[in-house]
């Protein structure tokens, strides 16, 4: 059996006819922009996150970026955020003019290194922006302190947690604006890019609504150059037949990581993430330390990538040795993510050194993200443990190297 790290052809199976049907309607009805479909998905994905408000829009970058520029973010201010995220996050800030601000990650849950946002404060840092990244949630009782404490913007980067709580509240409720992903593999998928902001600020809300649709509050009344990032009618179509089921397939997400923590526990040469009560599990990453077993030798073929060796990132041998293998052996997995974002180079004018942000740039060469999703069956999950120990268990465990930022 082959194991993919996500697929949807499961959920379609279950879905179908529903699925179809809603596609079909909004088809027929000649109603593809705006309408019913729209306000109703807008309604319920509000109520789901407990806010007064949620505006659709095209895309989690889209929802990055309306926020920002709701909140008056732009030329001039400084937004912090975490560089061990996707790199939307830090384009979206860039791309209203600002100047995004990297803090480096927690070695324990891989987000945000709260212990240091507040020496990266100055006196142009405008907002911040956490990242519940994997699905896993900041500690936003202490980010909504930091910002009360400096007069600071909170935009929450939820692209990852749909569905994810801190504290029993859901993620996205917490800060000024929270900017959602419906991306086929995030955890409320539509049939193609779709995304919202959550608020519970009316202002906020409308400067969102007409900024994706030309700065337009009434018709062909333009009060601010705003651009076009409206929902799909047939994107809401879709999310409004997905959202009640969402629920239940974090509930599997969960049963699936438990499963995974509870069976690779003892084995050598990883790490395994730690739990965490509202993680909704959109990833399910380890840390990988070992060395190949010396019968494998040194350089796996996969490694060194030219491009991160170009830049002059460390080689991850270990990591991509186990991807390879596991590959050999039937069970893919994905690299969430290969370069920190202030290593790439769209942003080498920045002149951010290697060794600038040691614990992101440590994860980088050692995460492995391992299939998950809600549909992954018992049987394909045990192939996946099974051929981590038989692989790890002859592992020679690497010299242990602290991650110490
Ligand atoms: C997916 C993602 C985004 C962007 O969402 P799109 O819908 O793909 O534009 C932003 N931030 C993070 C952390 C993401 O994972």
């Amino acid at each position: 059996m082959q194991v993919p790290p996500f697929s949807l052809s499961q959920q379609i199976n279950d879905l179908g006819s529903d699925l179809e049907q809603a596609v079909l309607e909004v088809l027929r009805s000649g109603q593809y922009i705006g309408g019913a479909q729209i306000q109703l998905f807008e309604q319920a994905f509000a109520d789901n996150v407990g806010t007064r408000h949620a505006v659709g829009c095209n895309s989690g970058t889209d929802a990055l970026i309306l926020a920002l520029r709701a909140l008056g973010v732009g030329p001039g201010d400084q937004v912090i955020t975490c560089a061990f995220s996707f790199f939307a996050t830090a384009e979206a800030i860039s791309s209203v003019g600002a100047e995004p601000v990297f803090v480096d990650a927690n070695p324990d849950t891989y987000l945000i290194n709260l212990d240091q946002i507040e020496a990266a404060i100055t006196p142009a840092t405008k907002a911040l922006i956490p990242v519940h990244l994997f699905g896993r949630p900041v500690d936003m009782t202490r980010v909504m302190a930091m910002a009360s404490a400096h007069g600071l913007r909170v935009i929450e980067d939820c692209a990852q947690a749909t569905g994810a709580t801190w504290q029993d509240q859901a993620v996205g409720s917490f800060g000024d604006v929270g900017c959602f992903s419906f991306f086929p593999t995030k955890n409320l998928g539509a049939a193609g890019d779709a995304g919202a902001v959550t608020t519970n600020n009316d202002d906020v809300a409308q400067t969102m609504r007409e900024l994706a649709v030309h700065g337009m509050p009434q018709r062909y009344l333009h009060t601010a150059l705003g651009y076009n990032s409206r929902l799909d009618a047939i994107q809401a179509a879709v999310l409004n037949v997905k959202l009640p089921l969402l629920s239940d397939w974090i509930d599997k997400r969960r049963a699936l990581a438990e499963r995974y923590l509870e069976l690779l526990a003892d084995l050598p040469g990883i790490t395994l993430p730690s739990d965490e009560d509202g993680h909704s599990w959109n990833q399910f990453v380890v840390r990988v330390n070992c060395c190949a077993p010396s019968d494998s030798l040194g350089q796996p073929e996969s490694s060194p990538s030219a491009i991160s060796s170009r830049h002059g990132l460390p080689e991850s041998t270990s990591r991509d040795w186990l991807k390879q293998s596991l590959q050999d052996n039937g069970v893919s997995t994905i690299i969430y993510y290969p370069i920190p974002i202030h290593r790439q180079p769209a942003y080498d004018h920045l002149n951010l050194q290697s060794g600038s942000m040691p614990t992101t740039e440590r994860l980088c060469t050692q995460v492995l993200s391992l299939p998950i999703f809600p549909e992954l069956s018992e049987l394909a999950q045990q192939q996946v443990v099974s051929v981590l120990q038989q692989l790890l268990n002859g592992s020679v465990p690497a010299a242990p190297a602290p991650m110490v930022a």
